[in-house]
């Protein structure tokens, strides 16, 4: 049964916390966006406020073997100062019962990257390319019978388990999912957690109307699910970045060299169709700002959506796009936003999803639900200093795509059943 955070006491628990501490590091191993490990210290910090300590094990990169490069003993001086307290560090996520064990109320234990084990991700490493389907039928046993002595360990360092690891919880992994069930009575999502799954509610479930989503990104196919769900619930679909042009040859428009995927047509196709028997408002761009190569000093030029010349490329929305837009976000009581409507990284490009951020943060203001996700959209939003004048920033790529997809995630559902 899950248990609540706010009302669970840690006072003299040994709580073992799954946190989303895979940060960036430049190549001094030093961290450039703490983002993630600052969003779990309310979690962090109550258990010790309380009496609890803390076991906090996480994974970090996608190392599949011992590679110091991917340690987590680089970020414990960071953890240890967003806590103000000293952390100790394990160098074996699976030979740390003795410091467990030791650790006393106010003390934390930072274990070693989980995924140096296979186990963690329940998956065979280092078969032969051409490993037989039996050989590979034979790792996987293997590896999923000792994942069940890995979680084990895991759960034996502590009473209770928190998981407060968005960004991991769409995996089914031992230390995300698996571990939950050896804290039957004791198991809870942290805050972090809590306020992700409430600001995807507040879309899916409660939301007000009218509501919005704008879906932007390089292609269809990896948003196809999400775009399926979405246009089942939504007022207005607002379709940008790449993944617009699609829709565009889909309705017969002429869009050059801009990115789009044929295979694809008959789902945009299908999208359309069912956007205009519900009565969705399926927003394309009109008019696109186009290069002439995929640089960001190539020469610009904005053109009809669907009269690009065969030797231009739409990068990035219209301002007359953006005006449209703007209109509909600003009659939005709700709004879901996931991914660029132009190609971000190039600052020349940049500018229509500056603007998506600038339109968010002014519904905002007025009163609008608002929640930013995806690793441009989460960008745009911080680099126009909005991120606290939207109403929830997501820290869940994968995850949060595939609950807004209305998929149960495995991390939310080991805690909850
Ligand atoms: P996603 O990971 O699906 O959210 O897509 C993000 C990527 O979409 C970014 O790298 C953008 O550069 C890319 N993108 C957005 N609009 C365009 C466009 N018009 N042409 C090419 N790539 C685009």
């Amino acid at each position: 049964m899950q248990q609540f955070i706010d009302k669970y006491n840690f006072a003299g628990k040994r709580a073992i916390v799954r946190v989303d501490f895979n940060v960036p590091l430049n190549e001094k191993f030093e961290i450039t966006d703490d983002t993630r490990i600052r969003r779990a210290m309310p979690t962090l910090k109550k258990v010790l406020a309380e009496g609890g300590s803390l076991i906090i094990m996480s994974h970090l990169g996608r190392p599949k073997k011992v590679d110091p490069k991917f340690s987590l003993k680089h970020i414990v001086g960071r953890v240890s100062e967003c806590l103000g307290v000293p952390v100790q560090f394990a160098p074996d996520c699976q030979k740390a019962k003795a410091q467990a064990d030791a650790l006393k109320p106010g003390e934390v234990l930072l274990l070693e990257n989980l995924r140096y084990y296979a186990e963690e991700e329940g998956k065979p490493r280092g078969l032969a390319e051409d490993a037989s389907d039996e050989e590979k039928k034979a790792a996987k046993a293997a590896v999923k019978a000792s994942q069940k002595e890995f979680v084990k360990t895991l759960a034996s360092y502590a009473d209770c388990y928190i998981n407060d690891a968005f960004g991991t919880a769409h995996r089914a992994h031992g230390s995300t999912a698996l571990i939950a069930e050896y804290f039957p009575n004791d198991k809870m999502f942290g805050y972090l957690m809590e306020g992700e799954i409430k600001a995807i509610d507040n879309v899916l479930k409660n939301a007000q109307r009218p509501l919005t989503a704008i879906i932007g990104g390089s292609k269809v196919s990896s948003k196809l699910a999400v775009l399926k769900n979405l246009v089942g619930k939504v007022d207005n679909l607002i379709i940008g970045g790449g993944m617009g042009y699609t829709f565009i040859k889909a309705k017969g428009g002429k869009i050059g060299q801009s990115l789009h995927e044929d295979e694809l047509i008959p789902d945009a196709l299908e999208i359309m169709k069912e956007a205009a028997e519900r009565g969705v408002n399926l927003s394309l761009s009109v008019a696109t700002v186009c290069g002439q190569s995929f640089d960001n000093d190539t020469p610009r030029q904005i053109f009809p959506i669907d009269q690009i010349p065969d030797e231009w490329e739409g990068m990035d929305a219209s301002p007359e796009s953006l005006k449209n837009w703007r209109e509909i976000i600003m009659k939005s009581k709700t709004i879901l936003w996931n991914g660029p409507v132009g190609v971000f990284e190039l600052p020349n490009f940049a500018k229509g999803t500056l603007q998506i951020a600038q339109d968010l943060a002014d519904a905002t203001a007025q009163g609008a639900y608002t929640l930013v996700g995806g690793g441009d959209s989460v960008a745009a939003v911080t680099q126009m200093g909005f991120a606290d004048k939207v109403s929830y920033v997501s820290t869940g790529g994968g995850a949060m795509l595939e609950a807004i997809e209305g998929k149960i995630l495995p991390g939310i559902a080991a805690i909850q059943d």
